[in-house]
């Protein structure tokens, strides 16, 4: 089973729930936990793994051989991402918004255009305890984080529960995380933001057609509207994080909330089952 754990917006505490989860499932079960927050993966924090093995990805960018180009223009033309510009009786690339769709090497007519790999990231792979460990970083800079999203995905291990980390928001890389997952676990707070935030997400869900249920972080620490909202959608409310002084305190210091407050392992133990018997309800089982 995937589970993806993914909020509308960052700071909900979607890497509590996704570590402490797996933790919590760990005692049980074969879990494996993968960071697909690769703009800023911290699981690491948490988790502490002792990394096993580094795989750079890389993706093709194109050079020219200017001694073949002819300066037609056709590559310019192809390039849906302005990376390719003429100036003048030149031809200039930019890998940095390269996409590697190989298009301009498909129509240049000269054979002007060769491909080189370009690093823009590597995936860490290792162990946390019991846990498989899968972490993705995207290089500073970079752009293409769903191609190395999809590349933590690759190493999704079948016999496991995967819990994926998914990036905040409901932009690109959000979809590719989410993308074949069985069940979504969205986090959220009480809060304003929290409710606006967490109404695009569903929407993204919805249009995805992926089963999901709602953790609330700080569930006592604001106003009622985030429940209004989930009573209304007749979205499930799987968890209720209470504001905690002790969970912002393990937190702060880098701890499992699951070690640091007796009682959350429990919680989380009763969050995996729910989400079990909800992905179970979903498929008819
Ligand atoms: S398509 Fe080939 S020949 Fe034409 S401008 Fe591009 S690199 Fe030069
Ligand atoms: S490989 Fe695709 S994205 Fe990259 S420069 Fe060529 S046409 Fe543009």
């Amino acid at each position: 089973m995937i589970i993806a754990v993914a909020s509308g917006k960052g700071g909900t505490g979607k890497t509590t729930v996704s570590t402490n989860l797996a933790l919590a499932l760990s005692s049980t079960h074969r879990v494996q936990y993968l960071d697909c927050d690769v703009e800023e993966p911290n699981g690491h924090i948490f988790l502490k793994p002792q990394i096993e093995s580094t795989a750079v990805v890389t993706t093709p960018v194109p050079v020219i051989d200017e001694s073949k180009c002819t300066v037609c223009g056709k590559c310019k033309d192809i390039c849906r991402y302005n990376a390719i510009v003429l100036l003048g009786k030149s031809v200039l690339t930019f890998p940095e918004l390269c996409h590697g769709c190989g298009g301009c090497s498909l129509v240049c007519p000269t054979g002007a255009l060769i491909e080189t790999q370009r690093e823009i990231g590597f995936i860490e792979q290792g162990r946390a305890g019991d846990i498989m460990f899968v972490n993705g970083m995207l290089n500073i800079g970079e752009v293409l984080s769903p191609l190395v999203i999809k590349y933590v995905k690759e190493r999704i291990d079948d016999d496991s529960i995967a819990i994926i980390d998914v990036p905040p928001g409901t932009s690109c890389p959000v979809v590719e995380a989410v993308k074949g997952t069985d069940y979504v676990v969205l986090v959220t707070e009480p809060t304003p933001f929290g409710v606006n935030d967490l109404k695009l997400a569903v929407d993204m869900l919805k249009a995805l057609n992926l089963p999901f249920g709602v953790v609330v972080n700080r569930a006592d620490a604001g106003d009622e509207a985030v429940f209004d909202y989930c009573r209304g959608e007749s979205i499930e409310i799987l968890m209720k994080i209470p504001d905690d002084r002790r969970i912002a305190q393990a937190y702060s210091r880098g701890e499992m909330a699951v070690c640091a407050v007796p009682e959350c392992r429990a919680q989380f133990t009763d969050l995996a089952a729910a989400i079990k018997g909800k992905f179970d309800e979903y498929c008819g089982n």
